[in-house]
């Protein structure tokens, strides 16, 4: 499949980039192309202009501000997977990284990029909704960080304006908290037919509280409302009855991998385990 004609221009900064987003008709922004290529060689994306942030070193890498690990949106998941402050201070999500597609989309395919296309499978963008995670969009007007629970609008849409370019993406520090993600999938290579993210507070038996997050169980990446009320002061051997009915409030698609119904008992069964897998940690 060959894409419709588009212009291409390599932005030699953020504030390039943003200047090029305001002045070219119908530009888009190019990290790793490893969701936008795909989609404009199925002709489902047509951007008249292709703005290269691909090579802005500066918003890659990780950072670790004490209370926050900061990560650039140009950090590729292999290099998230193997970063050692992800690894200690995150270690969720630099496991989860090491779970996206194969060596070659992990090689370019960048964080940023995974959570601005808005993809409800994407596993990065269920990690940072469940750890509550902040991101920072820079635009003509300045810069403004956006809570991850008002960032994921719908199919493919974010809180991102056109013309603005996410640069971080702020986890909380978790290093000392049990934690589990789950992903089902037909072969080792797949997306998540349903993902799950558990991060667990216990002490003297029970659980103090659970964050708990669903990937391709609706619109966006969700959160499971009801298990993290019900696992809320629950006993420790009370997991099972508190994530019996963790399913509610999803949406999720039928499609040739999985039926919604699936996807359902696929979503309780694995929440149920990623609670318990993380409270073993
Ligand atoms: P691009 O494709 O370059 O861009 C994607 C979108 O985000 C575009 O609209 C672009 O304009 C916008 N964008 C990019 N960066 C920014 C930014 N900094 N600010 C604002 N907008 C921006 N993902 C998973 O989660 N799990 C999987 O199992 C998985 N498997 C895959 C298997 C294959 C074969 C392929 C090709 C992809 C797979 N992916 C998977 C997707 C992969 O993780 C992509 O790398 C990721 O979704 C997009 O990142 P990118 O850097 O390639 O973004």
């Amino acid at each position: 499949m060959i894409s419709a004609p588009f212009d291409y221009e390599v932005a030699e900064s953020v504030d390039h980039a943003i200047e090029l987003l305001g002045t070219k008709e119908d530009a888009k922004l190019l990290a790793g192309g490893h969701s936008l290529l795909p989609l404009m060689k199925f002709r489902l994306a047509r951007p008249a202009t292709l703005v290269d942030i691909g090579r802005l070193s500066g918003l890659a890498g990780v950072a670790n501000s004490g209370e926050h690990l900061k990560v650039g949106a140009l950090t590729r998941h292999h290099d998230l997977a193997n970063d050692p402050l992800v690894q200690e201070h995150c270690p969720i999500l630099a496991y989860t990284a090491t779970l996206v597609g194969d060596s070659q989309v992990r090689h370019r395919g960048t964080i940023g990029g995974s959570l601005a296309h808005g993809d409800p499978a994407s596993d990065l963008s269920t990690i940072a909704l469940t750890l509550d995670a902040e991101l920072v969009a820079r635009g003509p007007n300045g810069e403004r960080t956006i809570p991850a629970a008002e960032f994921f609008r719908g199919f493919y849409a974010t809180a991102l304006e056109p013309n603005e370019v996410l640069i971080e993406i702020r986890f909380p520090n978790t290093g000392s908290e049990r934690w589990s993600y789950l992903k089902f999938r037909q072969r080792s290579l797949d997306w998540a037919t349903v993902g799950v993210a558990a991060v667990v507070e216990a002490a003297n038996g029970s659980i103090a509280s659970a964050h708990i997050g669903f990937t391709n169980m609706g619109h966006t990446p969700l959160r499971a409302g009801a298990a993290e009320q019900a696992l809320a002061g629950a006993a420790r051997g009370d997991v099972a009855s508190a994530t019996a009915n963790a399913d509610d409030g999803t949406n999720p698609p039928s499609d040739t991998f999985a039926s919604a119904d699936f996807r359902r008992h696929l979503a309780r069964v694995l929440t149920a385990r990623a609670v318990e897998e993380a409270l073993s940690r």
